[in-house]
């Protein structure tokens, strides 16, 4: 927990929220400046600012939560998305699920894709570690 955290503020329960769900480890509540109805926040209790400062095992409730927040509020197409810095729109500092139903092109998130030209062969040499060994 982190004393100053407004997320960290909401689990305790000093900010208030629509809360959706609480586990030992996880909290879910809706956000408060919905893209579109339903628009849902999923955290891990665990302090930290991207989704790499978790550790793992304070992860592995979030995906199936989502899911079922989605299937909860009716979604049929959704996002699910997890912003991690400022310039990737980050502006909350504690890891954060957005659950976000997208009913029709207007409301919901919106996303650009500008492709960019890349260099495959230095990225696999980079992400081969994650390979399996046989
Ligand atoms: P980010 O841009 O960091 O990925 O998203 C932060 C999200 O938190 C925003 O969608 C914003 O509306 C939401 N948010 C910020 N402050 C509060 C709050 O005090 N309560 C709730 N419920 N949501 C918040
Ligand atoms: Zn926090």
């Amino acid at each position: 927990m982190a004393a100053t955290c407004i997320f960290c503020k909401i689990i305790k329960g000093e900010i208030p929220s629509f809360k959706l769900f609480e586990s030992d480890k996880t909290f879910a509540f809706l956000d408060i400046n919905p893209l579109s109805r339903g628009h849902a926040l999923v955290i891990p209790k665990f302090h930290g600012a991207k989704l790499t400062d978790i550790p793992d095992e304070q992860l592995d409730e979030i995906l199936p939560l989502a899911k079922r927040l989605a299937k909860a509020i009716g979604a049929t197409d959704f996002n699910v998305l997890q912003n991690n810095g400022r310039i990737a729109h980050q502006m909350v500092d504690h890891v954060h699920f957005h659950v976000i139903p997208k009913p029709d092109e207007k409301q919901g998130l919106g996303v650009g894709w500008p492709q960019q030209p890349t260099d495959m062969a230095a990225l696999k040499a980079l992400f081969e570690e994650l390979k399996p060994k046989v």
